[in-house]
């Protein structure tokens, strides 16, 4: 296969231009649009006249004009025929999902995935009648024995949350061939590093919270994939976006579309950084994970789907063994030496820590989380570029000496 460069394809997509020729696309904020011949509103209802088909906008829960050049901008990234932006990486999640599966259908998922998904699908999903399986996305065995006449989905995350397992997406892609099942892989931890669409997914999705905004100022989500399946989604009558309506602002949309052309440089340094530390703290004998040291178990399955000069991704896991641990870790790294911030979340120019175990997995049973190898004290780093990366390894190597190895 040619290597794939999301960030070549993503200046192939026609450029939106401002009103009098800003350089800038200009915001559309308008709720409601109007038309000039009264017969167009039908027309539009009958979906022989949308935005999609070279014609008007409507109402910006359907379609919103800003809205869309975003969504055109990441179907262009991540080479998928259409993109639909919403108001949350949870969102687009649910969508998705309660698009594909009716009651009575099954979803097998990896057992290591964001808390609020894992809640998403263990707690939520059966009041609607739709059960899930958790497995270890690396067994290709156990991902075949949990497959049911009623599965719909193989659900992963690319670099699962936190133990960043990786998961094989050709692979899955191919047993989701043989079963007639949809794969949908969560790839927010590897913007940029992985193209999961171009690898065999079916459909992409994004909390663009993290890396594809950058900032932490802004909650924000994307769908990518097919474009049948992305109208299937805004169809007036059963379309999950489209009737629970969790539309994305235009304003939100602006602000990403003007950080999108840096994300390419964020993520090289991102996984620059990663990696440099994720080296220090191996050679400080650590129990570290980081996929793109050798010492990962998939490094080398992830160096065969990686797109070239993006690195591993920004994220490192570091056990200290004990919650208690963890919490000085943390402690010391923030207050005594300013190398980040205790906070949930990721992808942002400062560095973000937190305990996943009592945070973002929390919702993660206790037992399951002790038979996904989630220590108590795991804490997740998610590498930001602010300062020097060697004043920032030596704060690294203070921290951690002063508090795993005293
Ligand atoms: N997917 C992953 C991997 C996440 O880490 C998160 C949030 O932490 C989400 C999805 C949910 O995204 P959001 O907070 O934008 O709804």
């Amino acid at each position: 296969m040619q290597p794939y460069s999301p960030e070549l394809a993503m200046i192939s997509a026609r450029r939106e231009f401002g009103e009098h020729g800003g350089v800038a696309p200009s915001i559309s904020r308008s709720a409601t649009f109007t038309v000039i011949d009264p017969r167009t509103l039908p027309e539009i209802f009958q979906g022989a006249k949308g935005p999609d088909k070279g014609g008007c906008f409507l109402y910006s829960r359907h379609f919103n004009p800003t809205v869309s050049v975003l969504g055109r901008y990441l179907a262009a990234m991540e080479g998928t025929e259409a993109a639909m932006c919403t108001a949350s990486g949870m969102s687009a999640i649910a969508c998705v999902l309660l698009q594909l599966c009716r009651k009575g259908d099954h979803i097998v998922a990896s057992d290591t995935i964001y808390g609020g998904t894992h809640a998403l699908m263990a707690d939520l999903m059966p009041r609607f009648g739709i059960e899930t399986t958790f497995v270890d996305i690396t067994s290709p065995q156990k991902i075949e024995e949990a497959v049911r006449e009623n599965t719909r989905v193989i659900y992963t995350e690319s670099i699962g949350n936190p133990t960043l397992k990786i998961a094989d997406i050709p692979a899955l892609a191919a047993l989701c061939r043989k079963n007639g099942l949809q794969l949908v892989v969560d790839n927010t931890f590897a913007p940029m590093v992985l193209s999961p669409a171009r690898l065999g997914a079916d459909v992409v999705v994004y909390s663009m919270t993290k890396f594809i905004n950058g900032a932490s100022d802004l909650i924000a989500g994307a769908v990518c994939g097919r474009s049948d399946f992305i109208r299937d989604l805004m169809d007036l009558h059963q379309g999950m976006i489209m009737l629970l309506g969790p539309t994305m602002d235009p304003r939100v949309a602006f602000d990403i579309i003007q950080r999108l052309p840096h994300l390419p440089l964020r993520m090289r340094e991102h996984s620059r950084r990663a990696m440099a530390m994720a080296k220090a703290l191996e050679e400080m004998r650590v129990d570290v994970i980081y996929p793109g040291l050798a010492s990962h178990p998939q490094h080398q399955l992830l160096r065969t789907m990686i797109n070239k000069r993006y690195g591993f991704g920004g994220i490192i896991a570091l056990d200290c063994g004990t919650l208690e641990k963890a919490e000085q870790l943390l402690d010391v790294l923030q207050n005594r030496e300013k190398f980040g911030l205790i906070a949930v979340s990721l992808g942002y120019f400062d560095t973000l820590m937190s305990c996943s175990g009592t945070s973002t997995s929390s919702e993660i049973p206790a037992e399951e989380q002790r038979q996904i190898g989630l220590s108590p004290g795991l804490v997740r780093l998610a590498i930001g570029y602010t300062g020097t990366l060697e004043a920032r390894l030596e704060q690294l190597r203070r921290a951690v000496a002063s508090v795993l190895q005293a």
